[in-house]
């Protein structure tokens, strides 16, 4: 995959994300969180988005299967794994 630089914060990195909601393509620390609200489906969320309140109810409302977190703490761990 082609590196592609992020349009929010320059970072440069191959796993990009699209925000559902400004449909920008983000890196995921700019992403706050997925859902998939079906297995075809996914529906990912941005920060400045996840700072609106109506976005964020929306993204919310979202019926809630697969959820991912992309807090920076979390970026690069191995997947599955907790802090508790
Ligand atoms: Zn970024
Ligand atoms: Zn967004």
């Amino acid at each position: 995959m082609a590196i592609q630089v992020c349009v929010r914060c320059g970072e440069k990195t191959a796993k990009m994300e699209a925000c559902g909601y400004c449909s920008r393509m983000l890196c995921r620390n700019c992403v706050k969180s997925c859902r998939k609200p079906s297995r075809t489906e996914r529906l990912c969320i941005c920060k400045d988005c996840w700072s609106k309140m109506a976005t964020r109810k929306k993204y919310k409302a979202v019926e809630k299967k697969v959820e991912e977190e992309f807090e920076p703490r979390d970026f690069g761990r191995p997947r599955g794994r907790r802090r508790f």
